[in-house]
């Protein structure tokens, strides 16, 4: 049942000959059960009648998806690989996959980078999730489950113990009190489960994440736009990186279809944004790319008019990458220029490097410690074959 919508939740009760003048009520209970609560069994359900409870636990699981692995970075970063099944009753087979999730604590916020899929259809040139092929979407059940997945091992649900290692909980708030989808994938390409997974992650009576907490990030999928912000109102953030067609038609190729121009006018008409929900520009620094005073100044021009935040962002090198860096002098410069025209332009902090957690390396880096363990282990002569 876990990451199940309300409608959802009706569903399931009618299958076990709850009666209709009772649905309403029995939902609203699960709900509160499910994802105020993060109860793992229907036993615990008080004000749920005993023999409904068995009926439940006989048809239903509230089984969270495994979690794989946990690397704690000396920063606090966490990083889990979880398995999991697409979440129908009878899980189809090869549709399980494995997905990482990172948990970055601060001073003042906790904040959980969820995937939306397996893979990337794009294929961005400095990003490595881009040169792996679309596995599949994640279904909003399974995004929602990424959440509950962290607040069981944050101890962010009532009665839960939080770990003592590598968390820095921010005073007074909870562990989880942001969430970002720049994980895997283009969640605007999944927009639908998306969109259900936020309402259920937002709503007040359970997780309780407000929507002003939850930022989209897009490549700039133009005709999602829109939708994201009327239907979904969650924040937005824009990977622009860069202020040429030209330039930007080789770093993020889907500008080819959506050239710069025609995306800054969605950001301008998103709806519900405004100074206190400004749109948020991610920049990657790209040594020699695109880092000069000339890119800086471009910028804030083609911002003029959009409520916006900069967040300018190192780029993170990986095994085969055609890029680098820039130098630490450039990117405060860059920042300057930025920083003088008005923006805020905060250059995000590289977190839990040291467990591979950065942008674009998910899941990815993993499998290929997997891989070169696996290898290491079968060279060693009389070592035990890993299973
Ligand atoms: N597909 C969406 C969301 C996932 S990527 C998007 O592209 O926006 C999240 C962010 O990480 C994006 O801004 C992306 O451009 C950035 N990113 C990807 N690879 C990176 C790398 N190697 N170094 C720094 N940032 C990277
Ligand atoms: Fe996909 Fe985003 Fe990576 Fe581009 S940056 S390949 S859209 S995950």
């Amino acid at each position: 049942m876990l990451g199940l919508s309300r409608g959802e939740l009706a569903e399931a009760l009618r299958a076990v000959e709850v009666p209709d003048r009772e649905i309403r009520m029995r939902v609203s209970q699960l709900w509160q059960w499910i994802y105020g609560h993060g109860l793992t069994q229907f036993d615990g359900m008080l004000n749920v009648a005993k023999p409904l409870r068995g009926r439940l636990a006989e048809r239903y699981s509230l089984a969270r998806p495994t979690i794989v692995s946990e690397q704690v970075s000396i920063d606090g970063t966490r990083k889990w690989l979880i398995r999991l099944d697409d979440g129908s009753a009878r899980p189809v087979p090869g549709r399980s996959v494995e997905v990482e999730m990172v948990y970055i604590p601060e001073s003042d916020r906790g904040t959980l980078c969820v995937s939306s899929q397996v893979g990337c259809t794009l294929t961005c040139s400095f990003c490595h999730t881009g040169t792996q092929k679309l596995v599949r979407n994640l279904t909003a059940r399974e995004i929602v489950a990424q959440l509950v997945v962290a607040r069981d091992r944050l101890g962010d649900f009532p009665g839960l113990t939080p770990p003592t290692d590598g968390l820095v909980p921010p005073p007074g708030t909870r562990a989880v009190s942001n969430i970002v989808f720049m994980g895997m994938g283009e969640p605007l390409y999944n927009l639908d489960a998306v969109r259900d997974a936020v309402a259920t992650m937002s709503d007040g009576d359970g997780l309780s994440v407000s929507r002003r907490r939850i930022t989209v990030s897009t490549s700039g999928v133009v005709p999602q736009i829109d939708p994201l912000g009327r239907d979904v109102s969650t924040m937005l953030a824009i990977s622009l990186h860069a202020v040429r067609d030209d330039l930007r038609d080789e770093l993020v190729p889907l500008n080819k279809k959506y050239p710069i121009a025609m995306l800054l006018e969605a950001c301008r008409a998103y709806p519900g944004a405004s100074n206190a929900r400004r749109v948020t520009f991610e920049y990657v620094m790209l040594k020699g790319v695109n880092d000069s005073p000339g890119d800086a100044r471009e910028l804030v021009r083609l911002l003029k008019g959009i409520p916006a935040k900069i967040n300018l962002i190192p780029f993170n090198p990986w095994p085969g990458s055609r890029y680098a860096c820039s130098d630490w002098a450039t990117i405060e410069a860059f920042s300057d220029i930025v920083f003088n025209a008005g923006y805020a332009s905060p250059v995000r902090t590289p977190r839990g490097r040291d467990i591979l957690a950065a942008c674009g390396q998910l899941k990815s880096e993993t499998e290929k410690l997997r891989a070169r363990a696996r290898l290491m282990t079968d060279a060693a002569p009389g070592e035990p074959t890993p299973a």
